[in-house]
């Protein structure tokens, strides 16, 4: 069984960023996101700091607007207006989950479809779809790259992908087939599940759900991708997979955490970069 080390990878993906970052700031190319938070959640706040840190790990700007909860929809909406004109901001970044009186959907769709780094607007997730240039959702592209850089052969490979959410199973379906897999989609209301899931060379996991998935689910030798960040019964973080009970059966497998976590910074910097590539 193979461990697949997202970290190691994620790093080697930053370390190539980084060059590129030094090679258009030679050439007068400065490249900066913008990064807005509305109020305090504590994880919003880490995963916040992590990408602002990830911006100065590769060298390029952050530029970072922490706004009070009470924050109005209207004024949300006014500072993407402003930071869509500028012209040395070249990604927008929106935390998510926003407070309840302000309308995800909106938001997101004010986003310029140049500076949507996220890949989450509607125009993104359409090119993404009929296979037109665009931006690409983080997470399942740091699961391409994971594969890839592991060397897992995708092309004519049965992939079944655990989840069908807007941010991971259904872009995550879309990139399996531009690679050529074989694509079944599975989710709460899919009938026999685990003989589904027993057929994937590929088995890519976002549930939601702690250590769900057990060996039962899982052939013998297939690769196993846990999305899942999860705290269990001792309040430790876990998957969606029952690593242990999982790991045996495999041929290669993502760990809880070091797994797909790291590679989601990793792929926003390689978008922000690719913005001024076009
Ligand atoms: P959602 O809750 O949006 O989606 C969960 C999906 O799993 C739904 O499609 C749901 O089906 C399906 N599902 C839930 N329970 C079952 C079940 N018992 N059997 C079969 N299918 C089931 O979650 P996300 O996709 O946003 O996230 C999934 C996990 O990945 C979470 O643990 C999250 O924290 C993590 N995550 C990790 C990221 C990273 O960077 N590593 C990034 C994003 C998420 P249905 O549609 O029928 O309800």
């Amino acid at each position: 069984m193979k461990l697949i080390d997202g970290k190691a990878i994620s790093t080697e993906i930053k370390n190539e960023l980084k060059e590129k970052a030094a090679a258009l700031k030679a050439a007068g190319v400065n490249v900066t996101l913008a990064v807005i938070q509305v109020g305090n959640n504590p994880a919003s706040t880490v995963y916040v700091n992590n990408k602002k840190k990830g911006c100065e790990y590769i060298g390029i700007g952050s530029l970072s607007y922490e706004l009070p909860e009470e924050t109005t929809q209207q004024e949300l909406l006014d500072l993407i207006g402003e930071l869509n004109e500028r012209a040395d901001v070249n990604g927008i970044l929106v935390q998510l989950p926003l407070p309840s009186h302000i309308d995800e959907d909106k938001v997101i769709q004010a986003i310029s479809p140049a500076k949507d780094v996220d890949g989450f607007h509607p125009q993104s997730v359409g090119a993404l779809c009929i296979g037109q240039p665009g931006f690409v959702s983080c997470t399942p592209a740091g699961i391409i790259q994971l594969l890839k850089r592991s060397g897992v052969e995708m092309a004519g490979k049965e992939c079944v992908i655990l989840g069908r959410s807007n941010i991971v199973g259904k872009p995550m379906s879309l990139l399996m087939l531009r690679e050529n897999a074989t694509v079944t989609v599975a989710h709460s209301r899919t009938a026999n599940l685990k003989e589904v899931t027993s057929r994937a060379d590929i088995l890519i996991v976002a549930v939601g759900k702690p250590k769900m998935v057990t060996a039962d689910y899982v052939k013998e030798g297939a690769v196993v991708i846990d999305v899942g960040i999860n705290r269990d019964e001792n309040g430790k973080l876990c998957g969606d997979v029952d690593f242990d009970d999982v790991a045996p059966k495999c041929s290669a497998i993502t760990p809880v955490p070091g797994g797909v976590g790291p590679m989601t910074i990793a792929m926003l910097l390689y978008n922000c970069l690719a913005s001024v590539e076009g």
